[in-house]
């Protein structure tokens, strides 16, 4: 797992004051939490943030676990991510590489980020060809990661066969 090379005190406490401003207590589970997600580069599930804190030696509930994780993201300071896998993912916003986009592997379920200005360029211009506003955007790639393929895996065949005739 990659740690974050950026220090991560001021963003708990930035969290802490969020936490505040909404009248809510800065516990030191909540804090231990947040630690744990401004500690890291990957897209953390809950079980895995759950482990890193089992072995950190913190006994923190599920429920305080997701609790936490619901404010980080509405503080704005986390994004949840949602990669199809039946459960969600989380990463702090405070990245190397703030804007990236996700390639996904279908097989292990490693995520793997990256940044084209081609593709920043190509949106802008789809944008500006429907008269459209860019507010944000949100770009999932579903597929074989090369170790995956080395290994021998091959996607199922997705989708439904046309039900209509075409004679
Ligand atoms: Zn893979
Ligand atoms: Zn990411």
């Amino acid at each position: 797992m990659s740690t974050t090379s950026v220090p991560i005190a001021p963003f708990v406490r930035l969290f802490g004051r969020y936490l505040r401003e909404q009248g809510l207590p800065v516990t030191q589970q909540r804090e231990a939490v947040a630690q744990v997600v401004f500690g890291s580069d990957a897209h953390l599930s809950v079980e895995e943030i759950e482990s890193i804190l089992r072995e950190e030696g913190d006994r923190i509930g599920k429920a305080t676990i997701y609790r936490t994780l619901d404010l980080l993201v509405k503080s704005k300071l986390v994004e949840e991510h949602d990669f199809g896998e039946g459960f969600k993912r989380y990463e702090h916003r405070l990245s190397r590489q703030p804007d990236h986009d996700h390639l996904i592997c279908r097989e292990c379920g490693q995520v793997t980020e990256f940044k084209d200005p081609e593709l920043r360029r190509m949106q802008e211009r789809v944008a500006r060809e429907h008269g459209f506003v860019t507010s944000r955007h949100k770009l999932e790639i579903y597929g074989l990661c090369a170790p995956c393929r080395e290994a021998g895996a091959t996607l199922e065949e997705q989708g439904l066969t046309c039900p209509i005739e075409t004679v």
